[in-house]
């Protein structure tokens, strides 16, 4: 039972920086094994200080395998490792001249790092100066000649021991602080004279043994327990909540390195600094040495925030408008040394670099380097410079940037995104940019004042599926309740708005017109920002500003293009959103949503005209209407996006969504249709349907009222020809018509002889041939299964995975929100379905359908395409599947294309690495 378990480990702890070897006789750099083994900051520092020859502190690293063993122990340290520490301890000693617990020279002071295969900023801990009792604290006073020094950096230490290692709450020992600061009248911390300094030394002891816990005068104890703390660290509340909350890609049993290694003093003299420095601008890109650095002080405050920083290069003083000298003008030969360090790195490493450094009395040392995030701005500028200076290839530069981050660039954003002037409240960043405009609480009301020219924001508790034409009239959406996947999140995502959901302290009075968000009351009319890409809600008009795309922006996404298998389509049919995505560099619509043209101006009465008629005549006099209206908005799709296919999907009006829901429409539409109230109102009640998107809704309309086809193809056809005249004679328009919710080739071919019949009758008035596909989207399980069926009508297929997901799952996802949730975080699922396709079960169908449709295909010579068009297809994640599966084509919102065709390009660079590792 109480065996010790060992792992059968080959690591061992590895010394750095202790003695020049020579690099032809180290095994060759392997960055990924040694990040594995030694931890990403162990295997920088054993990098830059064997491999590379820079100046880097000595020290050891612990591997994480110790740790591992430590846990698998229940926390019992393995045997081996303190006698291992005291060898290295040795080494280090020797190599400084300092011995560790020197009482008579200069003791040797440590720091013990955290640090795991990849970075968890701030979660894990690091102890300094250690090393330090009542007795070296003397030595370190007389060595250095300075015991404001000495006991400055041994109070600063006892309290970090006490805070890390025995777990004292922090706020004691600030308390202590302002006690003695206060009792002896002085103003800041840095007027402390060093008997000042004694006292609180004394003080921060107290706070230590005032609860219960020990500050050890042994200085090995305090090594080790420094270590165990560290080792500690990789299971302490915030990191194991950092890695299930946050980033789910650092694994539980990864574990942490630790390293050793003496401390350098950037706090001794005015020769004496620390900073933290890029390699190139982490939020432009920009070439050349950036970052913050301080005189006289120790490392960590810098990063603390609490200090203002000075810059690093002069331009970047003078742009900041700072006093405080550069780095570059206060020390030019470190300035220099830095710089050809962060040269050799970012060779080294073929990536901008994130570097910490250390002047002791005017000697540089380096303390860790790293990969440097960077905003999607620099992530290209960077990608397309280094392509350039040859340090990488451009396949290389296309994997370098987050697809998902595009989304910055692509929408308006905050002038001042720190700003908190004026801030109302914060939710979630549900999609992304920053707009302004006056509260509306009501869709039609926001449909109302956006016709008369007005700005507005929809201000709602939450969203449904009646708001839409609200919600599309609106600059942005901001809710009180809702989620990332929910109702306004989705459709605001999907429609290229700023939506800003779950607003903290929010409630809406509908019937008053007004909201209180604490204690605030906002009534409708009232100007305000939303802000989608922070959360962030303000008072007022806020500046904004689009971001301007960059040159660098169109050469990368110009080789993007060279490398990406599929195509990538644009769901649209505004011609506003159109030419968006057109600009965006769609290379077709994979869905135009004939039934989204009717939601604008008086359009939706006509729908519901046709939809109420209890008879063809009616019917087709309500289409005479809608029929010229939809011809030309076709015509300028077709226009627009000339040479390019254009998908157009038959009406797939879900009931629900266009019935008149309220006494008052059901009475406009009476009066319009010059029908008695009381008919149409049983009319309305006879359509009401229990499940709406199981009902009466896609193909199944047409089945019953051909009539709506035929006024559809109508129209349709008849743009293409008048289109075809305007356009350059080697752009024709390529037409693909869509049947939604197919689920048998008899629907298909039904609908197809309808289709073909109205084609001849327009070819035979217009005496000019019509060219176009018919096709059919998979949503339902059942044409999934008979897709080979499917496909021999078919001429092209569509998933469409929203439907096909919710079918699938059986799950709505209006109504998902309060049980979904709960099925990602017990692991049941694992990711939201809605979000990124459930390859298991939704994609096991698509993989089938697939298969089927092509072996069909090939079967009968016939060449057609097959792709998806749901929210799914601007999904990085569903389109590695997707290019897995071998579709020809993703379809997703305009603003989402840049984002999948840069996906789609990494996953096909992705693939075809995987093929040649296989
Ligand atoms: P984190 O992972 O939180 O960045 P680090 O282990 O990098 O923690 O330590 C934080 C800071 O402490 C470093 O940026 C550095 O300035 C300072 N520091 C760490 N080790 C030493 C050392 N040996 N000498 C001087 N300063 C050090
Ligand atoms: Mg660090
Ligand atoms: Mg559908």
């Amino acid at each position: 039972m109480n065996k010790h378990v060992l792992l059968t480990t080959t690591a061992v702890i590895r010394l750095f920086g202790c003695e020049k070897i020579e690099v032809t006789k180290l095994p060759p750099w392997d960055n990924e094994r040694m990040k594995e083994v030694y931890g990403g900051k162990g295997a920088g520092l054993i990098r830059m200080a064997d491999y590379l020859g820079l100046p880097v502190p000595p020290g050891f690293t612990i591997p994480v395998q110790f740790c591992e063993e430590y846990y698998a122990n229940g926390k019992k340290l393995p045997r081996s490792l303190k006698r291992e520490v005291r060898k290295m301890l040795k080494r280090i000693e020797k190599k400084m001249r300092r011995r560790f617990g020197d009482t008579k020279g200069w003791p040797l002071l440590l720091s013990v790092r955290s640090g795991a295969r990849r970075s968890m900023p701030g979660m894990m801990n690091t102890v300094l100066n250690l090393g330090l009792n009542d007795e070296t604290v003397q030595a370190l006073a007389r060595a250095s000649g300075d015991p404001r020094f000495a006991y400055d950096s041994y109070r600063q230490y006892i309290a970090m021991y006490g805070e890390i290692v025995l777990e004292v709450p922090a706020n004691l020992f600030t308390s202590a602080l302002d006690h003695l600061l206060e009792t002896r009248r002085i103003e800041s911390e840095s007027d402390l004279d060093a008997d000042d300094l004694k006292a609180l030394v004394e003080a921060f002891k107290n706070v230590v043994t005032d609860t219960g816990k020990v500050f050890p005068q042994d200085l090995f104890d305090q090594l080790m327990n420094a270590i165990v703390a560290v080792f500690d660290s990789w299971m302490c509340k915030r990191a194991v909540k950092y890695r299930s909350d946050i980033d789910r890609t650092i694994s539980e049993d990864w574990y942490t390195a630790v390293s050793v290694m003496a401390m350098v003093f950037g706090n001794m003299d005015e020769t004496s600094a620390t900073g933290v420095a890029f390699s190139r601008n982490p939020s432009t890109g920009k070439r050349g040495l950036y970052g913050d650095w301080l005189p006289r002080e120790q490392g960590e405050k810098v990063v603390a925030g609490t200090h203002e920083t000075h810059a690093i290069t002069e331009a970047d003083r003078i742009a900041r408008g700072s006093t405080k000298p550069s780095l570059e003008t206060a020390m030019p030969k470190i300035y220099a040394q830095l710089r050809a360090h962060s040269d050799l790195l970012e060779h080294e490493d073929r990536d901008m670099q994130d570097m910490e450094f250390t002047v002791e009395q005017g000697k540089l040392w380096m303390l860790q380097h790293r990969k440097g995030k960077r905003t999607a701005l620099a992530a290209i500028k960077v990608a397309v410079d280094m392509a350039d200076e040859g340090l990488i290839t451009e396949e290389e530069a296309v994997c370098r940037v987050d697809p998902a981050s595009l989304d910055q660039l692509l929408h308006p954003i905050l002038a001042n995104p720190e700003s908190m002037m004026n801030i109302l409240t914060a939710g979630l960043a549900a999609s992304p940019g920053a707009v302004s405009g006056e509260i509306v609480f009501n869709p039609e009301e926001a449909e109302k004042l956006a016709s008369e020219g007005k700005k507005v924001i929809l201000v709602r508790i939450e969203t449904s599926p009646e708001d839409i034409g609200g919600m599309h009239a609106a600059e942005g959406i901001l809710t009180a309740r809702g989620g990332m996947t929910s109702h306004a999140a989705v459709v605001a995502r999907g429609m290229g708005k700023p939506c800003v959901s779950a607003a903290k302290n929010m409630r809406i009075n509908y019937a008053d017109r007004s909201m209180m968000v604490g204690s605030f009351k906002m009534r409708a009319g009232s100007p305000i920002t939303i802000c989608g890409t922070t959360g962030k809600v303000f008072i007022g008009k806020v500046a904004t500003i689009n971001p301007e795309l960059p040159e660098e922006y169109h050469i990368f996404m110009g080789w993007e293009k060279s490398f990406r298998q599929m195509r990538v389509y644009a769901n649209a049919e505004t011609t506003n959103d159109v030419r968006t995505a057109l600009r965006f560099g769609a290379e077709g619509i994979g869905l135009a949503r004939t039934e989204h043209m009717f939601f604008e101006g008086d359009r939706v009465m006509a729908v519901r005209e046709m939809m109420l008629a209890d008879d063809e005549e009616g019917r087709r006099k309500a289409l005479a209407k809608l029929l010229p209206m939809q011809r030309a908005d076709f015509k300028e799709i077709f226009e627009i996006m000339a040479g390019l296919p254009v998908t157009i999907r038959l009406l797939d009006a879900p009931l629900h969504e266009f019935l008149p829901n309220t006494e008052d429409k059901i009475a406009t539409v009476a009066k319009n249709m010059g029908v008695e109230l009381e008919r149409l109102r049983r009319r309305a009640q006879e359509l009401h349907e229990s499940n709406p998107m199981l009902g009466f809704r896609g193909v199944r309309l047409s089945i019953v009222f051909p009539e709506i086809i035929e006024m559809q193809a109508r129209a349709i056809f008849k743009a293409a020809t008048e289109a075809n005249f305007s356009t350059d004679k080697d752009k024709p328009v390529l037409l693909e018509i869509m049947v939604p919710l197919i689920l048998s080739k008899g629907e298909l071919d039904l609908v197809k002889g309808y289709i073909m019949e109205t084609a001849r009758a327009v070819e035979k008035e217009t005496g000019i041939k019509l060219y176009f596909h018919i096709g059919a989207m998979i949503e339902l399980p059942r044409a999934a299964l008979l897709a080979d069926k499917i496909a021999q009508t078919a001429e092209f297929l569509s998933f469409g995975t929203n439907d096909l997901t919710q079918a699938t799952l059986g799950i709505s996802r209006d109504d998902a929100g309060t049980f979904l949730p709960g099925y990602v975080k017990k692991d049941i699922l694992p990711v939201d379905p809605f979000v990124t396709i459930d390859r298991d079960g939704v994609g096991k169908l698509i993989k089938m359908a697939t298969e089927l449709a092509r072996v069909e295909w090939i079967r009968t010579d016939k060449i057609a395409t097959i792709g998806v068009c749901g929210e799914h297809g601007g999904d990085q994640v569903s389109i590695e599947f997707f290019e897995e599966v071998g579709l020809d084509y993703v379809s997703c919102s305009p603003y989402r294309v840049p984002i999948a065709r840069l996906a789609a390009a990494q996953a096909t660079i992705g693939a075809i690495k995987g093929d040649q590792t296989k």
